[in-house]
């Protein structure tokens, strides 16, 4: 809580959870039981630094709900990190979880330190100690509590915490599934890094498909041809300008902190990336022009504009003066309350972070469903699949007389690998909630914004299965 805002993050939470509640038929005590966290984990415990001294660790791991185990959520590492933090990205955790048909609760955890400050043996330490703080008051194990990597954490912090889990689990047969985003050496699956981006991709790509909406923009349906305005090059930035390229979109403009690039041509993402590594800028790439800010990106003239690296970029300052027809929130929170009036004012529509970035947690659910099934994706039939597809192909090509092209043979005969099968589970995902939230609005137009419809879906989903629990009996 700030002079500027009267109410916490997980307050402000609440306040879009009640704002959604009012186009719902459930109780009040079922909203309420739905917006509480059910656990929190507060705890502290000593580290001894390289130097001798000890410090004493502040942590945390909040399960906002338990209406499907275990929980999943990321980790955070970072000195901002406090209890409403955590209660709050837990929640969050459990309406996106909702939304993308992942069964689980939503959990989140942090430790509040600066990485940066501590060598890679004290992180690992601080990783390991808080492992099994968690496994003593059983707040981590595939069937209760699974974290994830989040801000300032990623694969190798995945991986010590399976080792210190499975050390203190001996014989425990599902342990690798004790934590996703792992290496995929260590139980990881392939396609997570892109995932995110991918299922941004995705979801803009099934709402640019469905003809009324983009008559209502003024937009003709499809991806090929669009504008695309991308801000932030890091990990979802890059991977969604690559699936947007991919597709026939151009990339006119991509922002970076340092300053920002325009190219009514279309930009590739790659060799940008390059340039920007190679020069230490992404200004003064060959064939573009450097604009005089970098928040000037924002207000270009695009069709789709996607933010994919900070919270509260588009604000009720710089909202009215956004050009583009459809705003893609691939970052977490980078439009405020205020930015989302001035949208509904402009007939601007905005598709909500809660369900358009949540590859990465649908993915986690991939990799947890492997580990489960201790086999890779594709093993059993990829094979089979090549061997029959050869085979229905060898008679089409006999009775027809006819031979189809190499390029086409390979695709056709091609048996699924895991990279392919996480793909298409994750453009499924992304299809069928966006086709959801669409059906909602559509059912109900007093709901004033896509972001409402999605709260709307998360809500009725999680009261749903209380229901199927027969909790409230
Ligand atoms: P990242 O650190 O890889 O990339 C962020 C990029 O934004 C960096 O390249 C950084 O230099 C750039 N940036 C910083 N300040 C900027 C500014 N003022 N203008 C333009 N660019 C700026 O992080 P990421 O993993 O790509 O995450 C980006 C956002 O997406 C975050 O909000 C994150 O919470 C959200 N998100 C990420 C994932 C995931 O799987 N990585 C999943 C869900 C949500």
């Amino acid at each position: 809580m700030s002079a500027h805002q009267p109410y916490s993050f997980f307050q402000s939470v609440e306040r879009s959870f009640d704002k959604a509640a009012k186009f719902t038929n459930w109780d009040l005590g079922i909203l309420e039981q739905i917006k509480a966290c059910n656990s929190v984990y507060q705890m502290r415990f000593p580290v001894k630094r390289d130097d001798g001294t000890i410090e004493v660790i502040e942590a945390y791991r909040v399960q906002h709900s338990h209406h499907k185990t275990p929980c999943n959520g990321g980790i955070r590492f970072s000195d901002e990190v406090n209890q409403d933090e955590v209660m709050a990205l837990a929640s969050l955790m459990t309406y996106k979880c909702a939304i993308v048909n992942v069964p689980f609760g939503g959990g989140k955890g942090g430790i509040k330190i600066n990485p940066r400050n501590y060598s890679v043996y004290e992180l690992e330490k601080i990783t390991r100690r808080y492992t099994s703080e968690l496994v003593k008051k059983n707040f981590i194990g595939p069937g209760t509590d699974v974290p994830a990597p989040d801000y300032g954490t990623g694969e190798r912090e995945m991986a010590w915490i399976v080792d210190t889990y499975a050390s203190l689990k001996p014989g425990e047969i599902d342990a690798a599934g004790c934590v996703t985003g792992k290496p995929v050496t260590q139980g990881g699956v392939r396609g997570r890094k892109e995932a995110t981006g991918l299922g941004v991709f995705f979801g803009i790509r099934e709402v640019c498909n469905m003809v009324d909406t983009m008559q209502k923009l003024g937009l003709s349906p499809g991806i090929a041809g669009k504008t695309v305005v991308v801000q932030g090059l890091g990990n979802v930035g890059y991977h969604t300008a690559k699936f947007f390229r991919e597709s026939g979109a151009k990339v006119v403009a991509l922002a970076e902190y340092e300053g920002a690039i325009y190219n009514p041509e279309g930009l590739n993402e790659e060799e940008v990336f390059q340039h920007r590594k190679n020069s230490g800028s992404i200004l003064y790439f060959p064939g573009s022009v450097n604009l005089a800010n970098t928040s000037d990106a924002l207000e270009l003239e695009c069709d789709i504009l996607i933010p994919a690296a900070l919270e509260n970029v588009i604000n009720g300052e710089n909202a009215p003066r956004v050009k583009a027809k459809i705003i893609g929130e691939a970052a977490n929170g980078p439009c405020t309350p205020e930015a989302d009036d001035v949208f509904i004012q402009k007939g601007i529509l905005c598709v909500p972070d809660m369900y358009l970035n949540a590859g990465g947690v649908t993915v986690s659910y991939f990799e947890w469903l492997k580990n489960l099934s201790h086999v890779r994706y594709g093993r059993m039939e990829k094979r089979f699949t090549e061997n029959m597809n050869s085979r229905i192909l060898g008679q089409i090509e006999e009775m027809s007389g006819k031979q189809v092209n190499d390029i086409e043979r390979k695709f056709i005969l091609h048996g699924p690998e895991e990279v392919d099968l996480v793909h298409s589970g994750l453009e499924e995902t992304m299809i069928t909630a966006t086709r959801e939230i669409m059906d909602i609005w559509i059912a109900n137009p007093s709901i004033p914004d896509m972001r409402t419809a999605a709260y709307v879906n998360a809500i009725n989903k999680v009261a749903n299965s209380y229901g199927e629990l027969g909790i409230f009996q």
